[in-house]
């Protein structure tokens, strides 16, 4: 049987290019492991070849199904370059935890992070774009696009949309305590583990907010000292739903 065979179909295909070789027991290619990475994350990085010359761009992504965005200013020289559709890898990764072990050699962070591959295109629909960017609102809670000032021509041609079609991904995670060799955990060193997480702030409203006017309903999530990563997941999940029921 050939190897496509025997793929799980809730799971991103496996190639030389996305198996986790180093610490392979800490890998997972379902969809729903890749996805909760990325969906916690606000944050991805882009990673493209140009001329020869690695970059490494971090900016905002947001997803829908397989199908991974991104956006920039049309006058990103990243943007117009990938216009014929170039290979890229995003990644996304959370620090959980800093390990601090009573070696040099066994300190490790806890994290948890996706590589996406595939090929980035510009989207040049407007159709297409229209719905993409309103999908980046909407990232922030669903129904956000719909209180907006709709946006304009100009806005719309200004703004640069990627997509890319997740060919291939793999999750990996370490969420674990320390790990010393067994003759060191006698050496006299405070060891453990440190926990570390995004939360969300107090609000700053506008100045200039006009009077009377309330925090929208679908902003209830975001409370102060609440997990960052967790209310993504939530806007995401509601957002889905929202799409399911369109
Ligand atoms: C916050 C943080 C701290 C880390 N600290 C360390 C550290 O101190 N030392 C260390 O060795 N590693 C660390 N890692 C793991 C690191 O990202 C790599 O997985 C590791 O260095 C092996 O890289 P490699 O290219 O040799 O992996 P390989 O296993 O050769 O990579 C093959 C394929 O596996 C997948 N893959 C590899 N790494 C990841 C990943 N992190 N997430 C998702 N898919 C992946 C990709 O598809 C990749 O193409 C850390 C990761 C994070 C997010």
């Amino acid at each position: 049987m050939t190897e496509i065979a025997l793929q799980d179909p809730l799971a991103f295909p496996v190639s030389p290019r996305n198996r986790v070789k180093r610490k392979h027991e800490r890998a997972s290619y379902d969809r729903e492991a890749v996805f909760a990475v990325l969906d916690a994350g606000f944050l991805c990085h882009v990673a493209y070849v140009l001329d020869g010359q690695p970059y490494c761009t971090p900016t905002i992504h947001w997803r829908e199904g397989d199908v991974l965005y991104w956006h920039g200013s049309s006058a990103s020289r990243m943007l117009r370059k990938l216009e014929g559709g170039t290979p890229v890898c995003l990644t996304v990764s959370h620090l959980d935890g800093l390990v601090l072990a009573r070696t040099g050699f066994n300190h490790s962070a806890n994290y948890r992070s996706a590589m996406c591959f595939g090929t980035a295109h510009l989207v040049n629909d407007p159709e297409e774009k229209a719905h993409a960017l309103l999908g980046l609102v909407d990232r922030f809670y669903p129904g956000r696009a719909a209180e907006l000032r709709p946006s304009n021509p100009q806005e719309i041609k200004a703004t640069t949309v990627v997509s890319m079609v997740i060919e291939e991904a793999s999750a990996k995670v370490r969420a674990a305590g320390v790990g010393d060799d067994e003759e060191d955990y006698a050496h006299p060193v405070w060891a453990g583990v440190i926990p570390v997480s995004m939360t969300i702030g107090e609000d700053q409203p506008c100045p200039r907010q006009l009077d009377g006017i309330e925090k929208p309903a679908g902003l209830a999530a975001y409370r102060s000292g609440r997990r960052l990563d967790d209310v993504l997941l939530e806007a995401q999940r509601l957002y889905e739903k929202a799409a399911q029921s369109d």
